[in-house]
């Protein structure tokens, strides 16, 4: 016998059928004589509709009322969810988060779990009870009701399963596992069977929205494994683990991000502590930075040019006009690029998979504004018109032979 915990997301259980249907997975894991523990998101789009319903009210509602709203969305969908489970004749117990003894710390919107106080759910499962928990909240030290930030719900499965020393944790979602590239644009992107936690972060980031981050950092920081796999179709995911042996494939994927603005500071003096400077002041303001170019100095100046996400340029731009003593023709931003990348685990120690991602650019006639390097993945910065052609282009490259 083994102790899985299962998690269904929005989607998995957006209507009645659906909700039967995962009742149905669940009672057959049990039936097959396993200890469960379900966490279960909202209902289809239940947390937008319920935002929407508060700033219809309120434009600056405060971020406790804002939670207690939220939580509601995940009280409605562990009912149901335990009804069906009724109906089809096992034993089951809804439990809200700090039911499940979720606490959290107070920092509501963005709650961390701080503890799992295990001793109500451990008695339900000696009762042999199916028990179902509201994913994505928990309870500060306040008594009040909390929420972990959006997509939450896969962190609170991954911190039962850690809690519990689960022997599983099954992740099911409307899609089929992890892929290669986004399979809704790449027809020929590959389901991967397993992917390590580094890379799994990397592509998530990238925009393989999948897994929420903070689910696959504290996966690896309890080293839970993780089963990504659909609610839809019962074939086998894709396995987010610890991989002790690489599979033969390098790359395990390729992605493309759009969220990138591109900032270049040109005609700055060419003097020591003008990065240090530029960069301080960006990480004061806590803007990310990703990609960063600085050009050799000609004469007296240099240019420095690097990319944010950009809902932050804006704030970049202003920090750096308040640093530098800048006009403002010397400070560009583009928005109209993308980031592509290829993803690895290892692919530091195999010379060539540069090489190759840029000949299918090139041989594509893409130009390529910037590049970045890092044990697990190369990008490179291009123009966003070019951003799927390129996907596809570099897909080829590396899974088509
Ligand atoms: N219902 C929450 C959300 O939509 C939590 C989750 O889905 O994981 O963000
Ligand atoms: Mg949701």
């Amino acid at each position: 016998m083994s102790l899985i915990v299962q998690k269904f997301g929005g989607s998995s259980v957006a209507d009645a059928e659906r909700v039967m249907n995962v009742a149905g997975i669940i009672t057959d894991t049990y039936r097959q004589g396993n200890d469960v523990v379900v966490v279960v998101s909202a209902q289809g789009d239940t947390t937008d509709d319920l935002i929407e319903k508060a700033y219809e009210i309120n434009d600056k509602p405060s971020k406790r009322e804002m939670d207690m709203l939220l939580t509601s969305g995940e009280q409605i969908s562990i009912a149901l969810l335990a009804m069906a489970i009724e109906k089809l004749g096992c034993p089951v117990v809804s439990l809200l988060g700090w039911q499940a003894g979720f606490n959290t710390s107070s920092a509501y919107g963005q709650a961390r779990i701080k503890s799992i106080k295990s001793d109500r759910l451990k008695a339900e499962l000696d009762h042999h009870n199916i028990v179902i928990v509201a994913g994505f909240q928990g309870i500060n030290k306040y008594d009040d009701l909390t929420t972990l930030g959006r997509g939450g719900s896969d962190t609170s499965a991954v911190a039962i399963a850690a809690a519990l020393h689960a022997d599983r944790c099954q992740i099911f979602t409307d899609v089929e596992g992890v892929f290669t590239a986004d399979p809704r644009k790449v027809k020929d992107a590959i389901k991967l069977h397993e992917i390590t936690y580094d890379e799994m972060l990397e592509l998530a980031t990238l925009g393989a929205q999948v897994l929420n981050n903070r689910s696959v950092e504290m996966a690896k920081k309890y080293n839970v494994e993780i089963e990504v796999l659909s609610s839809l179709k019962r074939v086998p995911g894709t396995v987010v683990k610890e991989v002790a042996k690489m599979e033969k494939m390098l790359v395990r994927g390729v992605t493309k991000d759009t969220d990138v603005a591109r900032i270049s500071v040109t005609n700055i003096p060419n003097i020591p502590g003008i990065a240090f400077k530029l960069f301080s002041k960006l990480a004061q303001k806590k803007i990310n930075v990703d990609i960063i170019l600085q050009s050799v100095g000609r004469d007296d100046t240099k240019d420095i040019t690097f990319t944010v996400s950009k809902d932050n340029a804006q704030t970049a731009i202003e920090a750096i006009k308040n640093t530098f003593d800048i006009e403002e023709k010397d400070i560009i931003c583009d928005t109209s690029v993308a980031k592509i990348s290829v993803v690895g685990a290892g692919m530091e120690s195999h010379p060539g998979t540069a090489s190759k991602m840029f000949e299918a650019l090139f041989e594509n006639d893409i130009n390529i504004d910037m590049i970045s390097t890092s044990e697990i993945k190369i990008s490179v910065l291009i123009d966003i018109n070019d951003a799927d052609r390129a996907v596809l282009a570099v897909h080829r490259a590396f899974f088509n032979n």
